[in-house]
């Protein structure tokens, strides 16, 4: 027989048993059965520089659990041999649909970002692709898109009619500024610029689109007004444009693509860059892994000068849809048609000491339109694995995977919080995660063909699901989610 306080007594230690059964803290023999496990693999995190065999947990789209004993899972992947690390975050994607997203991810790519030339049309953006992503996509509002719209020409990818060519009234400056401020209140990422596709935009121009910049904490995601080493017009003195203009205004700065813009210049603009954070400027910098860039024919970039300012000549460029290196006829040909072409003006001492520099992240600048463009688009990060650390022990392992994931997050998260959930291992971030071979990635695509898949990349996860498998594409899986800063608001 039990009295009625031995049952209360009973009833107390029995809930008291129940609570250290549920707790995983008190109780490790109750596991917790997670989504996905990942067992064995050598776990990298450039945050807290651990680089260890860790088994990790993921529920719910989220890394729950980073530890070295044993965990379940309805879903195990071994990872025994390779290593696990956060997804990369390319802060320069232009080809933002699902032939590209596959690439992307082929490739390591998680989240891919637009930042450069950005959009005119902040919702319908998002709205475009909500629902239909393999990875993470996020946008800036673009000044060029602003720019067309001001001046009324149709809006393109770049400008090249009367946006590409003329001075803006202050009239029209006002509705640029406007246009940014709207698409910022939309939750644009950041501000893009392509300074030199518009090379009639006044530096007062650029400063008023900075404030609005600086009004948001957005970053402003600059192409320099001007390339290479000559001067007058040389990109010393356009870095020092847009440095003044984050000095005076107070938006972050991030200068994309730095070897292409600086060429022979590349480490004094590096140079710079260290020597304006020395000072509390907040300014940043990107470059990618090969010796040529790409652009559209028919924009400023080639106006009169062109060979001189990049040190080139007509066989230096390659029509992306033929292969075909160009002569003075067939530039002058598609020079009216418009399209893309690979421009060759950066040797291999150039590219890698970019790499090298502690100041550089990884970014792509890609774009794929039906298989052709420029091999950066599905090579990047893994050539920088396979070439640069791998094969050449130009850095290190854990200082490009920081370059990839840290820095990019770190770059955005005063303005989109939600980047501080990525580009890390930790418990409580996004479970963006890319599992690869060390001794196997590298990059497949070339100038020639540029639609192929890099090798070596074994498993992607985005938000927790599978989008590689085994080194596989899974083709019918739309995990990625928004990058967007919070709506409406501003910082001063
Ligand atoms: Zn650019």
């Amino acid at each position: 027989m039990i009295t009625k306080s031995r049952l209360c007594k009973a009833i107390i230690v029995c809930s008291l048993l129940a609570v250290l059964s549920a707790s995983p803290l008190l109780n490790s023999s109750a596991k917790e059965v997670y989504d996905v496990v990942i067992l064995n693999g050598r776990v990298i995190d450039p945050e807290t520089r651990l680089d260890a065999v860790r088994n990790v947990g993921i529920s719910a789209g989220v890394i729950k659990a980073i530890t070295s004993n044993g965990l379940d899972g309805r879903k195990v992947i071994d990872a025994k041999g390779l290593v696990v690390t956060p997804g990369f975050i390319d802060l320069h994607q232009h080809g933002q649909d699902q032939e590209n997203y596959g690439y992307k991810v082929m490739d390591g790519v998680t989240t891919a970002l637009e930042l450069e030339v950005g959009t005119g049309d902040v919702d319908r953006w998002y709205d475009d692709r909500a629902g239909r992503a393999s990875i993470n996509y996020g946008v800036s509002i673009g000044h060029l898109a602003a720019r067309m719209a001001a001046m009324h020409d149709p809006v393109e990818f770049l400008p090249s009619g009367e946006a590409a060519r003329r001075a803006a009234t202050d009239a029209e400056i006002s509705d640029m500024k406007a246009q940014l401020e709207h698409g910022l209140r939309r939750g644009a990422v950041a501000v893009g610029f392509g300074i030199q596709y518009v090379p009639k935009a006044s530096s007062w121009e650029i400063l008023e689109m900075f404030r609005v910049a600086a009004r948001f904490g957005a970053s402003c995601h600059v192409h320099l007004r001007n390339a290479g080493l000559k001067e007058p017009g040389s990109s010393t003195q356009a870095l020092e444009e847009v440095i003044a203009a984050a000095a005076i205004t107070g938006a972050p700065l991030h200068v994309v693509h730095i070897q292409s813009t600086g060429g022979k210049a590349t480490a004094q603009l590096l140079q710079m860059i260290g020597e304006a954070r020395a000072r509390n400027l907040d300014v940043t910098t990107e470059c990618y892994p090969y010796i040529a860039g790409m652009t559209d024919i028919k924009s400023a970039i080639f106006n009169e000068g062109w060979q001189e300012v990049f040190g080139i000549e007509y066989k230096d460029l390659q029509w992306a849809a033929t292969g075909e290196r160009l002569t003075k006829e067939s530039f002058d040909r598609y020079r009216k048609q418009g399209g893309m072409v690979a421009v060759f003006s950066m040797t291999e001492e150039i590219v890698e000491e970019a790499l090298k520099n502690p100041l550089t992240m990884i970014a792509s600048d890609g774009i794929l339109a039906s298989g052709k463009g420029h091999p950066r688009t599905a090579g990047t990060y893994t050539r920088v694995l396979g070439r640069y650390v791998r094969e050449r022990g130009a850095l290190s392992l854990m200082d490009a995977l920081r370059k990839m994931t840290l820095m990019p997050a770190q770059r955005l998260e005063r303005r989109v919080p939600s980047m501080k959930n990525k580009g890390r291992i930790r418990v409580g971030a996004d479970a963006d995660l890319v599992i690869f071979d060390t001794a196997s990635v590298i990059d497949k695509s070339t100038y020639d063909q540029p639609a192929k898949y890099s090798e070596g990349i074994k498993y992607v996860l985005v938000n927790g699901v599978v989008v590689v498998k085994d080194g596989n594409l899974q083709t019918d899986v739309y995990p990625g989610r928004p990058v967007r800063a919070p709506m409406g608001t501003t910082m001063r």
